[in-house]
């Protein structure tokens, strides 16, 4: 079926079992979200019945429509997640009956399954002077239904699951037809959100081959591969492949540079590219994903600024939303799976462990909408569009850990295993068994052990800022990204070193930021997500946004921050003085063993900042920090922290 195969191939689910910090954080969120009493309880019972109330029609009066549409699908994805990782039977009982009744009570005759009960509302009313207010989410809710029962099936086999997605895809077709109306035509944000279907559409094809699947497909990929489109966002993939920012392909970027949608279609031309071997789509999406890294990433490592692309480079307030890290994470791995890249999977471990993990409550039941570089708190995710118990962002958490999963580790098309991410787990591969120990990346020792049942070839990833990975005491410089080892049968333990010397990053910021100027070329009104967004949720924030760039610190994959739980005081942690583009200073980070009582960090250092540049004072200044991890995703006004140095 597919032209173009994967250049790794993953684990099934369940055969990494993660452990250590990330592992319990992992657990904790199963626990949850997916096996609580409250899980599988209220908060599947709110998902479904939204598909009984409507309101997503008209939540505020007419003048827009709702998106509960996408919480049956988002919730129900996590379930089925949840069975590849556990094989938990009883588990995949329940969801196969919930599933049943669902299709029974919600799906029309015709195919069509959603919240919105005029099936034909499926646009916004561009001629409304009120244009940006109408919002319609009917495809992109349909999207998620759609794709949790193509992965109910796949995790299950379920048949029932499988002809309702087939359903929902003929009346999809049908529907556009009938209408006479593209796909693009459809939904918010010039059709970006709608076109996102793609990816599920062309999963379902692959379940289901029906070539008007694959026609509708064909037609949303070649809808953004116009030089001039009939709206501005229709000219996507032209737009990748110039050399534009990506900020400014719109003419309302504070509207309709979307990173969630985007990242989402994106990702759905990935997979065309996999499914036909289109090229142009393929370079299309290496493209995106270099303006993405190039303007886009944020100083919590994933990519966007608050839930837009508006140069979050260049910014020196950074706001993630957690969708965005989930999403870029996935297309980041698409990219792996497609190239076998490893610059790809040093995005996804670096966005992971700060920017995602930041944004996980520390009981995993919850998660912040907008991750922040600095303050007292992120914003935790509000309640939304009308409902109580769902959030886009929570609702999405779960699939990166599979994601990181199902990334730990993989078989190379030619046999050889692969280890990606050195976290403690263990792996199964089909002819070895890896176990990883050591707690990195707090430690710069682990170990890995194997036991091969053939003699066989092991390669390990060395991230872009390890120069070499030390391997029983030999010092190894990577080809590719990537260091093989000859392993005979048998088990064989790897004692292992990647030197973490902390690294000064100067801002890309060029000067102050100006916090309001993002100016709509459309209606010349300047808003900012800064003056917007700063105290949202969060009234203690008033006066804690920053105007000058500062520099950032990493150590090895990891953000450090200053913070409360690190030890720092609250005046050095915001303080507003930078060390930006400073040359001269030397930095070493030492183990530090007085740890805050009540919440540890995952690791905590002393950093020694000194300045001894010839004809200058020398400086040493000593600052406890953490991970940011640690300092940052506890929801509590009183709590500060900040990456900026
Ligand atoms: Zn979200």
């Amino acid at each position: 079926m597919n032209s173009i195969s994967d250049k790794a191939i993953s684990p099934l689910g369940g055969d990494v079992h993660l452990l250590g910090r990330t592992g319990e954080m992992f657990d904790r969120m199963l626990d949850s979200r997916v096996f609580s009493d409250h899980a599988m309880g209220p908060v599947y019972d709110e998902a479904e019945n939204s598909f009984s109330t409507h309101w997503d029609d008209s939540p505020d009066g007419g003048k827009g429509a709702g998106w509960q549409n996408e919480y049956w699908g988002k919730t129900m994805l996590c379930h089925a997640g949840a069975i590849r990782h556990t094989r938990d039977a009883a588990h995949a009982a329940w969801c196969l009956d919930k599933a049943h009744r669902f299709i029974e009570a919600h799906q029309r005759p015709n195919g069509y399954l959603s919240t919105y009960a005029q099936e034909d509302l499926l646009r916004q009313h561009p001629e409304s002077p009120d244009f940006e207010q109408h919002w319609c989410f009917n495809i992109w809710g349909r999207k998620y239904t759609l794709w949790a029962l193509v992965e109910l099936h796949r995790a299950t086999g379920d048949e029932l699951c499988l002809r309702a997605a087939e359903k929902m895809g003929d009346h999809l077709v049908a529907q556009l037809r009938r209408l006479g109306v593209a796909l693009g035509d459809t939904g918010s944000w010039a059709g970006i959100s709608s076109l996102s279907i793609l990816r599920p559409l062309i999963e379902l094809y692959r379940l289901v081959p029906k070539a008007e699947y694959r026609e509708l497909a064909e037609a949303a990929v070649r809808a953004t591969d116009v030089s001039e489109g009939p709206k501005p966002a229709m000219n996507l993939i032209f737009d990748a492949l110039s050399d534009r920012p990506v900020a400014s392909w719109f003419r309302k970027p504070m509207h309709l540079s979307k990173a969630y949608e985007l990242m989402s279609y994106f990702e759905g031309v990935a997979d065309w590219h996999r499914l036909t071997g289109d090229r142009r789509a393929l370079d299309a999406v290496v493209a995106f994903w270099n303006h993405l890294y190039d303007e886009e990433l944020n100083p919590m490592r994933s990519a966007g600024y608050f839930d837009h692309f508006l140069g979050a480079r260049r910014r020196v307030n950074g706001m993630t939303e957690l969708c965005d890290v989930v999403h870029w994470i996935r297309l980041s791995r698409e990219l792996w799976l497609l190239t076998g890249e490893t610059k790809y999977l040093d995005a996804i471990e670096e966005a992971f462990y700060n920017a995602f993990l930041a944004g996980v409550s520390p009981d995993g039941s919850w998660g912040a909408h907008i991750i922040r570089s600095h303050g007292t708190r992120h914003v935790a995710a509000p309640a939304q569009t009308g409902m109580t118990l769902h959030q886009c962002c929570p609702d999405n958490m779960l699939r990166t850990f599979f994601d990181w999963a199902e990334t730990v580790a993989a078989t190379a098309a030619d046999g050889a295993w692969e280890v990606n991410f050195f976290s403690d787990a263990n792996i199964a591969l089909p002819g070895a068994k890896i176990e990883l120990r050591g707690n990195y990346p707090i430690s710069e020792n682990f170990r890995l052990r194997i036991v091969a049942e053939r003699a066989g070839t092991l390669r390990l990833r060395v991230p872009a800022w390890a120069k070499e990975i030390v391997v029983d005491g030999v010092a190894t410089k990577p080809e590719g990204g990537r260091v093989s080892l000859p392993v005979a049968a048998g088990e064989h333990t790897f004692a292992l070193f990647m030197e973490m010397t902390p690294r000064l990053i100067d801002s890309a910021a060029e000067g102050p930021e100006e916090i309001d100027t993002v100016t709509d070329l459309d209606t010349q009104k300047p808003k900012g997500y800064t003056k917007q967004f700063m105290t949202w949720y969060t009234p203690e924030m008033e006066g804690l946004a920053r105007r000058t760039p500062a520099a950032t610190v990493m150590r090895g994959p990891l953000v450090l921050a200053k913070g409360r739980l690190a030890g720092t005081s609250r005046e050095e942690t915001l303080d507003f003085n930078s060390v930006n583009r400073q040359r001269g200073w030397c930095l070493t980070a030492l183990p530090e063993k007085r740890l805050a009582k009540n919440a540890a960090p995952w690791g905590a250092w002393t950093l020694y900042l000194e300045h001894g540049k010839s004809g200058c004072e020398y400086v040493r200044r000593e600052i406890p920090v953490a991970d940011f991890w640690s300092v940052s995703c506890i929801d509590d006004p009183d709590n500060f922290f900040s990456l900026w140095f």
